[in-house]
C-alpha cells in the first residue's frame, strides 16, 4: 500500500484546486467532492494539502526517531 493523502469529504466543497496542482492524476471529482485513487505515481508532494482552502486534505507523516551515531557509540551498539 502506498502513502496517499486522506480526503475528508465532509470538508470538501468540490472547488477542484487540488486537482489543478496534482501531477499524478490521483484526484478526481466524484459528484460534488473529490475522491482519491491509490497510485504509485503519487509522490506525496503535499501540494494538494497546501492548496486546499477548507483543510479537507491531510498528508500525515509517521515520525521515526533514530539514535544518532554518537548515541550508538555511547551505548556500545546494543
Ligand atoms: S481543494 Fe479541497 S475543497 Fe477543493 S476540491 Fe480539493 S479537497 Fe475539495
Ligand atoms: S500528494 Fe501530490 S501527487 Fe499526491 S495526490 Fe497530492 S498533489 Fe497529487
Amino acid at each position: 500500500m502506498f502513502d496517499m493523502p486522506i480526503i475528508d469529504t465532509e470538508l470538501c466543497n468540490g472547488c477542484g484546486l487540488c486537482i489543478s496542482v496534482c501531477e499524478c492524476g490521483a484526484l478526481v471529482i466524484s459528484g460534488s467532492v473529490v475522491e482519491i485513487h491509490e497510485t504509485d505515481e503519487c509522490g506525496y508532494c503535499t501540494e494538494c494539502e497546501a492548496v486546499c482552502p477548507t483543510g479537507a486534505i491531510q498528508c500525515p507523516y509517521e515520525i521515526i526517531v533514530e539514535d544518532t551515531f554518537e548515541q550508538s557509540l555511547e551505548q556500545g551498539f546494543e
